[in-house]
Parts: structure tokens; sequence; C-alpha cells
């Protein structure tokens, strides 16, 4: 059943009242990068901002994305359906534009909606009262965005993580009536080329970024499927690592000496680089999320907005000597996820239970008090959040990857992870000698 008009003035679910909906997304942000999930890359990269929505609500550990890139897993968000249902499958699949997903249901029921930023599902957004997106993945400095109703896109001056607040914040300034908003502030930072902002310059000087424990690791217990595959961070991989980009004159903040013979000391001077460049694109998303969670208590509406943060998917940063994501490893599967709704989260809770992207469609509608369409596979966690999660929750989550090889070198694979273990079958390539 879909939403009708009439829900406009039915009280939502135990607080009586249909909150409005802040979901900020980043992309390709890591949980090892955010401070509150306490990772080794805390002491030297804290996230004040983004870790107060953990502070004044909830830390979720366990939410993974169904296929760890971009257009995909933005389409799942929307849909609440697997890949191999909404047709999204690939970087080079787009949304189909006549079908109904997030923002027509909340539509439906009286929410002002829109999207500003990254959308990357190729076709026009549909279903949103207003939309301002990056075309394809954008530029960090003085950002094109296509509006919605403009002929042409309108290019924004300043840096990509700023301008985007800054037409977030426009928008929900303007906003016309006394409806409920879901606003989709979704930044194109910390994905590459991660150019950062001018006043970040300084902001690791000196500063010796911590390694992770398995930057080195010895992979000759791995399978044939994932022992040479992947894009490196050392030189191991030719097709494609970091020493070798960081290097290149092609790097936007400007290349460093990744020349000798000491792959070790190689491999460490290109994680410092990547990780400082990495990490000044997450502070600019600190501020800006400052800026937001600011707007919300000046406005007098924190207490009645869900504020979600979260990123299309998590991210290799060394780990395992790889970088970029794809793989079903926990690095790029773990989609780091934080909410505050203080009407029904209390501060500091943690929440373990195993979610996926294909939940935040439906536990949106669910605080919404909108029916969820039959189409959707996912389920609200809404009462995970509120410390009263299902006797039934899944026991499982399931992943695939369907891209072989395109350009990092990795073999297509699904697999299920439990809350102990992981199975995942590799396919798509001649696999080597086990
Ligand atoms: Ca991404």
């Amino acid at each position: 059943m879909y939403p009708t008009d009439h829900m406009r003035d039915m009280p939502a679910g135990a607080s009586g009242q249909r909150p409005n909906i802040l979901f900020v997304m980043a992309d390709d942000h890591a949980a090892n990068a955010i401070g509150a999930y306490g990772a080794h890359l805390s002491p030297v990269a804290p996230t004040d901002n983004i870790d107060r929505i953990a502070r004044e609500g909830a830390r979720l550990d366990n939410c993974f994305c169904t296929n760890a890139i971009c257009t995909p897993s933005r389409a799942s968000i929307l849909t609440g359906e697997y890949g191999h249902r909404n047709g999204v499958r690939t970087l080079h699949d787009e949304i189909d534009p006549d079908r109904e997903h997030l923002a027509h249901w909340l539509g439906d029921a009286g929410y002002d909606t829109a999207i500003v930023g990254k959308w990357h599902l190729h076709t026009d957004p549909a279903g949103f009262d207003h939309y301002e997106v990056l075309p394809g993945q954008g530029r960090y400095e003085d950002p094109t965005l296509r509006e919605k109703g403009s002929e042409t896109p309108t290019t924004r001056e300043g840096y990509s993580t700023d301008v985007i607040t800054d037409r977030a914040l426009d928008w929900l300034g303007d906003r016309p009536g006394e409806d409920p908003f879901f606003l989709a502030c979704h930044f194109k930072a910390p994905h590459e080329p991660w150019a950062y902002a001018d006043r970040y310059e300084d902001l690791f000087e000196g500063v010796r970024i911590p390694e992770p424990s398995t930057l080195f690791e010895d992979k000759s217990h791995r399978s044939g499927a994932t022992r040479e595959r992947g894009s490196t961070l050392s030189p191991r991989n030719p097709i494609r690592n970091m020493v070798d980009q960081v290097g290149s004159e092609d790097w936007p903040t400007g290349a460093i000496d990744t020349s000798g013979t000491d792959d070790e000391e190689r491999t460490r001077a290109a994680y410092q680089k990547h990780l400082a460049d990495y990490l000044r694109t997450v502070a600019a998303i600190d501020d800006n999320v400052g800026r937001l969670l600011d707007y919300l208590d000046e406005a007098g509406i924190a207490e009645d907005t869900l504020v979600v943060y979260t990123s299309d998917q998590g991210m290799f940063l060394g780990e395992h000597d790889h970088i970029d994501k794809r793989w079903m490893y926990e690095e790029p599967l773990r989609m780091p996820l934080l909410a505050r709704y203080p009407r029904e989260i209390a501060p500091d809770s943690f929440v373990d239970g195993l979610l996926a992207n294909v939940d935040f469609a439906p536990t949106l509608l669910d605080y919404a008090g909108v029916d969820v369409p039959d189409a959707v596979q996912g389920r609200s966690f809404r009462g995970h959040l509120s410390g009263d999660p299902p006797d039934d929750w899944r026991e499982a989550v399931y992943y695939r990857y369907w891209m072989h090889r395109a350009h990092h070198d990795v073999p297509a694979h699904y697999g299920i992870r439990t809350r102990r273990y992981k199975l995942v079958f590799f396919y798509g390539l001649p696999l080597d000698a086990a």
C-alpha cells in the first residue's frame, strides 16, 4: 500500500510526531576515519561534530552495504531493494526514472523533499520537490550543480563540501510550509581525487598518521582469487597502486617523490600522503556537519529532527595493503552509521544488529508513519535505535559485487556475513591455483 494524502495529518509512532529527516551521506567515508568508532586514526583525526551525533544518539556498528560501490549502494538506499531487483548492479546502471522510491513515498505523505550534492544515479533525480546535484562525480573546487527546473547547470564558487552545505541550508531556510522535511545532503568527499580545502593545507604538519596493523600482512594464506588482486597501497599490484598514484603528476594536491628502491619506505610515504589528503577532506565534512547541527539548534528543531550520518560504503585506508573499496572485506563492507533523534534514541546508544543499506528506506518510512511498500526488501531498524530490536531479526547480511576486474582488478563475488563468519564465493576470473 502506498501512502496517501490523508497521512499528512497523522501522527507517527510513540512520539506522536513525524520527525524531520536530515540524511547526511558522505562518499567513501570509512568508519575507521570517524572518531566515534575509536579506530587507530581517531587520535590524529578527530571528528567532533560527526561524533556529536553518536554522543547525543546512537552509533551503529554492524551496518553493511550490499555492494561496495557508489551507484548501486545509493540505489539500494533509495529503493530498499537489492541490486538484482532494482536493476542497479554496476556503476553504469541508471535508476529507472519511472520507478518510485523513498523520496516519492515521503513526498506523498506530505514531506517537503530535497536532495543536494552527489546523486550518481545518472538520470535526473525523480520524486524530490527540489534537487541540486553534481553531474556524475562532480568537482571539489567550484562545483557545478544541476538544479531542478533549470535548463543549464550553475557553477558555485567555493569548496564542494562547503557549497553543498550552503545550498542545503538555503533550502532549509527557504522552505515554504509547516510540513516536515526530508533533506538528503550528499557530500562528494572523501571520494577520490581527495582535493582538500585550502584551510587544511597545514592540518597534518609534523604529524605521523598511524598505520593499520595489517598494512604489511603476509598474504600467502589467502585464496588465489584474493592474494594478488585488487588495487594496493604498495607497488604490489602494477595495475593500480597508491605509490604510483601519489607519485603521479595527476595527483591533485601535488605529487610526492616515491622513487627509490625500498618498497616498504615507498609504501609508507604513499600512506602518509594518501591518508593526509583523505583526512583533510574529512575535516571539511566535519566542519559542515557542525554547521547543519547548529542550524537545527538555532531553528529550534533539533528535538524534532532525525539526523542520520552515513556513507554509501566504507573504504580501505591501507588495511590489508588495499586502497579503494569493492571487496566484501570489513573495511569497504561496513557503512558508518550514526543517528540522533532525541525523542526516541537515548544518548550514547550502541546498536550491534546486522543491518544493511536496504533497511534505510523502510526505517525512514517507519519514522514518518508511512506504510512500507511490499516491494521493499529491507526492514525498519527503528526498534534497534530505541533499544527494542525485533526478536526475529536477520542473522546474516547478503552481498554481491558484479563488476569483475573493472579498473580495480577485483573479481566478481557474492557472500553472506553473520556475526561470526563470512562466506564469499569469487567468480568471473580464471582463478589461480589456491
Ligand atoms: Ca562511494
